[in-house]
């Protein structure tokens, strides 16, 4: 096991990875991905479980201790819990998250539950079915409620993820905000990103951190700022009495650069040490091809010394528009 640590050129600790298990989603979130003509990855670019546990047990021998599975949806894949049952054992991971809409979830958690799983982050955007129709294109919010509920009957530790969005949820703010008043969870509002696979709509930021955070007030002037945890991208606060706490994660602004210690793996198996760059190195190459471990781990390990400073910097190397990426392959 690894114990001093993985450090990036900027000196900055990297101990988390993002993995975006596929690219297929159920949903079809209009900030995410366009309605139709969407060109999924053929299967077979998609990392196998045996490619994704090679891969994590390398991370984890260079200091990754912390993996989040994400997507697309990752209960797409059907048979997800037998890689869950894998990671969970393998030595130097402490921690594993999940980053789910809620809609295949339910039947899993009191495995995941046993299993030891550290904590769901389930996207809801809205507490109207209407609106959430409207903006997933899909009927599904009692499921994603249903998931909800059980999560916290299990006693799993659940942040909502809600995308905040100019003329699609900005009545819910509040409503969301009054969740936190008897469920120990935290709802944390996300500054809308230009990763929406190609889609149009995205013009400018309407919904800044700061103007996130007025609004909340103009209902909760009594909010207060509370400690974030090491290394969080939200910034959190909490209503007095409340349960539960409020986050505002600043993900266009990126106001968390200077900490940043997650890299990604997206679906197709590329790695990326910056939310905001174009993908790095491709892993599923090298996991594929004839490379021994001690190989991988030092292409790896070039990649992370490359690291850009902030988001900023990693935006200005891209070639293409992030616009023509969709969340759904980054993971989010
Ligand atoms: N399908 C799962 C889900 O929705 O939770 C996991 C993948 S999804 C891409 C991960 C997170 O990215 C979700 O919380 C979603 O709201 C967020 N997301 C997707 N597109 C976004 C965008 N353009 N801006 C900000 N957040 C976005
Ligand atoms: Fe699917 Fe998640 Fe993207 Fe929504 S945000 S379309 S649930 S991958």
């Amino acid at each position: 096991m690894n114990t001093e640590g993985l450090f990036d050129n900027h000196g900055r600790p990297i101990n988390y990875l993002r993995l975006a298990v596929t690219d297929r989603c159920n949903l079809r979130c209009f900030y995410c991905m366009p309605e139709e003509g969407i060109k999924y990855l053929p299967k077979k670019l998609l990392l196998s479980f045996e490619e994704i546990e090679r891969l994590v047990t390398l991370m984890a021998q260079m200091g990754i201790t912390k993996i989040r599975l994400t997507g697309g949806e990752p209960f797409v894949r059907t048979d997800l819990m037998d890689l869950i049952r894998k990671i969970i054992t393998i030595p130097g991971i402490q921690d594993l998250h999940l980053t789910t809409n809620g809609i295949l979830t339910a039947p899993h958690i009191p495995e995941l539950k046993a299993l030891g799983i550290t904590s769901v982050n389930l996207s809801l955007d809205t507490l109207d079915r209407e609106r959430f129709q409207t903006i997933t294109r899909r009927d599904e919010f009692e499921a994603t409620w249903k998931s909800l509920e059980l999560l916290q009957q299990h006693d799993i530790p659940v942040k909502i993820n809600t995308v905040v969005m100019e003329g699609k949820n900005i009545e819910d703010l509040h409503a969301l905000v009054d969740l936190t008043r008897h469920k120990n969870i935290s709802v944390r509002f996300i500054e809308e990103m230009p990763f929406n696979g190609g889609d149009t709509h995205y013009q400018k930021l309407n919904w800044t951190y700061h103007r996130i955070l007025s609004h909340i007030k103009e209902k909760y002037p009594e909010l207060i700022k509370v400690q974030d945890p090491a290394n969080s991208t939200a910034y959190h606060y909490q209503v007095p009495g409340f349960a539960g706490t409020v986050g505002i994660i600043a993900a266009f602004s990126r106001t968390f650069c200077g900490t940043c210690n997650r890299i990604r793996v997206t679906a197709q198996g590329t790695l990326k040490t910056c939310l905001y760059d174009e993908g790095v190195l491709d892993v599923k190459k090298l996991l594929r091809g004839n490379f021994s471990n001690e190989e991988i781990k030092i292409e790896l390990m070039k990649a992370f010394q490359q690291r850009p400073k902030d988001g900023f910097e990693a935006e200005n190397k891209r070639m293409v528009t992030s616009a023509n990426e969709s969340m759904s392959t980054i993971g989010g």
